[in-house]
């Protein structure tokens, strides 16, 4: 779940990393209120998740009451990249001598935490990553070990971050890792980190995104649920209790399992298609669930053909036909299916589909998963290559 940069700050709070006074505002007087409360002068702020928002004319320094009636309402309702702003961030603006860059994230293929740290921040790290490389140091950190201050210290070090900065930077390092690790975060990300000009050292910006899988023990997350933005089909899929992740292909795809769901995956792009999602219907693939599962696809419009890859286990291939057909009562689709059954009673299964009296362009019926995959990505308009 990815926090906004008003909440990400909440959170950094939470681990004693330090960030200007401030507060959340949904309308131009609330703006005023928390201006006021913050100190003048003050920097408006648009919440919404995506970079660039300087430029976009969505952050305003406002040196008095009138500039922030101003500029508030000016951002609150602003189209940013496609983001409507609902909220802004009003905080008590900063004097910046220098702006650092500070991550954490997950190296997945290394199996370890991940430090960047650069003395070029305030832009994109991707933009430093390509004009000077050389500008970011990189530390992987062993889970086990944590960071010390002492390594913080040589990585602030090795980044050449300003000698009168190496100290606060340093002390930062090890909150953030802190706050990335017992928050369970997957990213945290401060952009710019600044200096000040009297030589202390705080976060200007968040970027957190949270690990799903450990929300379980942070009760205190339901609040940004409350506001999280999701992809309208993956807001649809949760409201049906289903496991979606969408993607930008043109091959819909359900099947039981996510271990079939990734096999699923593979398949196609290996005869030359695109998958539009990941989804994962589960154990029982019953009427309700497949109807569910279909209408979430066929919600999706880059999605030309549905491959529905089952194997019966628990599941029987009576009743997950018996699901297709229900399914295709209720929910008129867009795309062709392609599915394949195989496992418990797929036999039978495969009798009811051809009896249902649904049309050979509706349906298809294919033996294995690669061959399914192939009339699936031929449907698709995508040539394949196999
Ligand atoms: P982003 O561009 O969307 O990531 O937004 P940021 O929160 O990182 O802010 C972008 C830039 O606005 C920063 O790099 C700063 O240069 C400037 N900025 C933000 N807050 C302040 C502030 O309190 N004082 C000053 N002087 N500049 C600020
Ligand atoms: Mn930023």
């Amino acid at each position: 779940m990815d926090l906004f940069e008003y909440q990400g700050k909440q959170y950094f709070a939470r681990f004693d990393i330090p960030v200007s006074p401030g507060n959340v505002a949904v309308t131009v007087d609330e703006a005023v209120t928390a201006a006021d409360a913050a100190g003048y002068p003050v920097v408006v702020k648009a919440q919404v998740q995506v970079g660039g928002r300087g430029k976009a004319g969505g952050i305003k320094l406002a040196d008095d009451a009138a500039a922030v009636r101003l500029h508030a309402g000016n951002i609150l309702g602003m189209d940013i990249k496609g983001h409507v702003v609902k909220r802004v961030w009003v905080e008590h603006a900063s004097d910046i001598k220098k702006e650092y860059y500070a991550s954490y994230s997950l190296d997945r293929a290394a199996k370890k935490h991940l430090l960047m740290l650069s003395r070029e921040g305030g832009v994109e790290i991707e933009a430093v990553a390509a004009s000077n490389p050389d500008a970011i140091v990189m530390l992987h950190i062993d889970p086990v070990d944590g960071i010390s201050l002492a390594a913080a210290r040589d990585a602030a070090v090795r980044a050449k971050i300003d000698e009168e900065a190496i100290d606060g930077v340093a002390a930062m390092l090890v909150k953030l890792y802190d706050c990335f690790t017992r928050g369970d975060c997957d990213l945290a990300e401060i952009n710019p980190l600044i200096l000040r000009p009297d030589g202390g050292v705080h976060a200007l910006d968040a970027k957190v995104s949270l690990d799903n899988n450990a929300a379980f023990r942070h009760p205190e997350w339901d609040e940004f649920r409350a506001t999280e933005e999701l992809d309208p089909r993956e807001q649809l899929a949760r409201s049906h209790g289903l496991q979606y992740i969408g993607l930008n292909g043109t091959v819909g795809i359900i099947a039981n399992g996510a271990g079939l769901a990734m096999s699923t995956l593979d398949v196609v792009n290996q005869v030359g298609g695109t998958a539009a999602n990941f989804l994962d219907i589960g154990g029982g693939a019953n009427a309700d669930m497949m109807a569910a599962a279909l209408e979430v696809i066929n919600f999706d419009q880059n999605v030309k053909s549905i491959f529905i890859n089952i194997f019966g286990g628990i599941t029987r291939g009576e009743d997950v036909a018996n699901g297709i057909v229900d399914a295709m009562g209720r929910v008129e689709l867009r795309a062709p299916i392609v599915i394949r059954l195989d496992g418990t009673n797929a036999e039978h299964g495969r009798e009811i589909l051809a009896n249902a009296g649904i049309p050979e362009s509706k349906l298809t019926s294919k033996p294995t998963m690669l061959e399914a995959a192939r009339a699936a990505v031929a449907l698709s308009g995508q040539k394949g290559n196999n």
